[in-house]
């Protein structure tokens, strides 16, 4: 590495960290400052705070490719939280599943009388099934980003500590 290269810092502010886009973390769990075995690069997204007074409108692709904001980071977790977010991830494209199996029978079988509610009901668990993945079933959310940097909130207090000590 060049030793001119110019080094971004990682910032700790409350709970919430300020890495550079594409950034790599430190082989530490997020959620327990543990070894961590696994290194995941996730992909997040954010968008502007006001777009939320259109609601669900904003998972409308049209709008996402012109507000939304996308970023990378590589982080870390130990096996035992990996499992956790796996877990919730499964559970969360269940939900989504079995909301396209409900919006798809509605339009494929006329036959059933009683499934005048199918439709909105498998769009809503549809709904529920993305804010369950991009708002619980995943270890960090980015509450900004921009071209050069990523907010990120759900790191543990003991992780960013750590952080800021590998800074000094
Ligand atoms: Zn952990």
């Amino acid at each position: 590495m060049k030793a001119n290269k110019k080094y971004q810092k990682r910032t700790v502010l409350g709970n919430i960290l300020t890495v550079k886009q594409g950034d790599k973390l430190p082989a530490k769990c997020i959620k327990c400052n543990s070894d961590a075995k696994i290194g995941l690069k996730q992909k997040l997204t954010w968008i502007p705070t006001w777009m939320y007074i259109f609601g669900p409108i904003r998972f409308y692709p049209i709008i996402n490719k012109f507000v939304m904001r996308r970023g990378f980071v590589t982080f870390g977790l130990c096996p035992k939280h990996y499992k956790i977010f796996n877990f919730l991830q499964f559970i969360s494209w269940s939900i989504v599943l079995l909301g396209i199996i409900l919006i798809t029978m509605h339009f494929v079988s006329n036959i059933s009388a009683l499934m005048n509610y199918q439709l909105f009901i498998g769009i809503i668990i549809l709904y529920l099934g993305i804010i369950f993945g991009l708002y619980i079933a995943t270890p960090i959310k980015a509450i900004y980003i921009d071209k050069t940097k990523l907010k990120i909130k759900g790191c543990c207090k003991k992780y960013l500590n750590f952080i800021q000590k590998l800074d000094k």
